[in-house]
């Protein structure tokens, strides 16, 4: 096991445009910053509760049973 010493200055602020999500109602698709602003996690645009995260890596094709 070996760690890595990260700067105290260093704030993974960048990870929240990177995580993207979109709406199960009306098809958005907004970053976790946009949610900042939300006091719970719920679509944007809408409102609507149910939102997807998509992996901001790669665009795989995942089929929604
Ligand atoms: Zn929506």
């Amino acid at each position: 096991m070996s760690t890595s010493h990260i700067g105290e200055d260093f704030t993974p602020i960048e990870d929240k445009s990177m995580i993207r999500y979109k709406c199960g109602k009306c098809g958005r698709e907004f970053t976790a910053l946009d949610l900042e602003y939300m006091p719970s996690i719920k679509c944007p645009y809408c409102g609507y509760r149910v939102v997807y995260k998509i992996r901001p890596i790669g665009r795989k094709l995942i089929k929604a049973i």
